[in-house]
């Protein structure tokens, strides 16, 4: 189910990058990031435990992840 408060996204370009992926499942504290064969995948179930940190930003390329709050419509 997806979150009804945040909703998480992975460029199209970066989502087969699988040392991106491998960062974004370790920096996130409340995993909405995996790391499978075909990279990043999103776990719809864990979006609205998402505390705004900023690291997943933080470790991936400008503009390769966008963190959205659905409940105002800005984003991080
Ligand atoms: S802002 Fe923090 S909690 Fe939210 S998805 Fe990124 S790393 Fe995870």
């Amino acid at each position: 189910m997806p979150g009804i408060f945040i909703d998480v996204e992975v460029a199209a370009d970066a989502r087969s990058d699988a040392t991106l992926a491998a960062k974004l499942e370790e920096v996130c504290p409340v995993d909405i990031f995996a790391a499978t064969e075909s990279g990043v995948e999103i776990v719809e179930q864990n979006l609205d435990e998402c505390v705004l940190c900023r690291l997943c930003l933080d470790a991936a390329p400008p503009g390769a992840v966008r963190v959205i709050k659905l409940y105002d419509g800005t984003e991080l």
